[in-house]
C-alpha cells in the first residue's frame, strides 16, 4: 500500500462522498491496471490529459464507509468513500387519463418498455466517443420539474423515477449532453418521441417525450447538437424533457453526473 499522499497523486475520488442512484467518479494520471469499488471492476477510459473511471451505484447501495481501490504500476492504492442515505419525496401521481390502463397495467409495461431499452443500453464499448465535460441538455435548465429517484405512489403500486424532468416550453431546442452516436431514434408508446445517445464505453444518455426528432439512427453528434425538442408526446403529464443517463444499464441521477464528471 502506498502512503497516502502517493496514492493521492495518482488516484483521486471525485465523489468522496455520494449517495445510491449516483456515480462514483475517479481520475488517475496514469492508467491503472485495475480499479474496482465494493468488488466491482470501474469502467476506465482515457480522458483529455489523464484518465476516468466511473461506476453506477445503485439504488440499494448500502450507506456507510466503502472503499475504492485500484492497482496503479503493480501498486496497490485505496481511498475512502461514504455513501449517504437517501431521502426521496413521495408524491401521488395517477395514471394519466389518456393511457386508459390500471396502475398494475401500467408498471408491467413500464416494465417491458425499460427491459427492451435496457437491452440497447447495457453494452460496454472499447472506446470513448468525447472528449469534453458533459453538459445539460436546455439553454435553461434550471426549472426541475421532478428530480431523480422521486418516488411517485400511483393506486397501491411504488413507481420511481429514473431520470430528471425539466419543464420548458413545447419546441424548445434539446442539445446533446455530450458528443457520441444516436443509436436510437423513434416513436415509443409510452416514452413518446425518444432519442438515445451512445458516449462510449457504457455511458448513455435518454432524452423522452419529445416533439419532434432531429437526429436519425446512426448519427455521429457532437456536445450541444439539436437532437429534437421538447414535448409530451407518450405517457407526459405536460411538456417537459425527460432525461436519463444510464451507466452499464443502471439509471443513474443525471444532475449529479454532469456535476461530477470534470
Ligand atoms: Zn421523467
Amino acid at each position: 500500500m502506498l502512503p497516502f499522499s502517493a496514492c493521492a497523486a495518482r488516484m483521486q475520488a471525485l465523489t468522496p462522498r455520494l449517495m445510491p442512484g449516483q456515480t462514483l467518479v475517479a481520475s488517475f494520471s496514469t492508467e491503472p491496471d485495475s480499479a474496482s469499488f465494493d468488488g466491482a471492476p470501474l469502467i476506465v477510459f482515457p480522458y483529455r490529459d489523464s484518465w476516468r473511471a466511473v461506476t453506477p451505484l445503485s439504488l440499494s447501495a448500502r450507506p456507510g464507509a466503502h472503499t475504492l481501490r485500484a492497482v496503479i504500476r503493480g501498486e496497490a492504492a485505496s481511498a475512502a468513500v461514504t455513501v449517504l442515505a437517501r431521502r426521496d419525496a413521495m408524491i401521488d401521481l395517477p395514471v394519466p387519463t389518456k393511457l386508459a390502463q390500471t396502475p398494475k397495467q401500467l408498471v408491467r409495461s413500464l416494465a417491458t418498455t425499460n427491459t427492451s431499452i435496457n437491452s440497447a443500453v447495457t453494452a460496454v464499448g472499447t472506446t470513448i466517443l468525447f472528449a469534453k465535460p458533459f453538459g445539460l441538455p436546455l439553454a435553461d435548465n434550471r426549472r426541475i420539474s421532478s428530480p431523480f429517484g422521486e418516488v411517485r405512489k400511483t393506486g397501491e403500486e411504488r413507481i420511481v423515477h429514473l431520470g430528471t424532468d425539466f419543464s420548458a416550453r413545447r419546441g424548445a431546442p434539446v442539445g446533446a449532453i455530450n458528443a457520441g452516436t444516436a443509436i436510437a431514434a423513434y416513436a415509443d408508446p409510452t416514452y413518446g418521441n425518444s432519442v438515445i445517445i451512445d458516449h462510449g464505453r457504457g455511458i448513455y444518455s435518454l432524452y423522452l417525450h419529445l416533439d419532434s426528432i432531429v437526429v436519425a439512427r446512426g448519427e455521429s453528434v457532437r456536445k450541444g447538437s439539436l437532437i429534437g425538442t421538447v414535448g409530451d408526446s407518450g405517457m407526459a403529464s405536460g411538456v417537459h424533457l425527460h432525461l436519463s443517463v444510464k451507466i452499464r444499464g443502471q439509471s443513474v441521477d443525471p444532475i449529479q453526473f454532469v456535476s461530477a464528471f470534470r
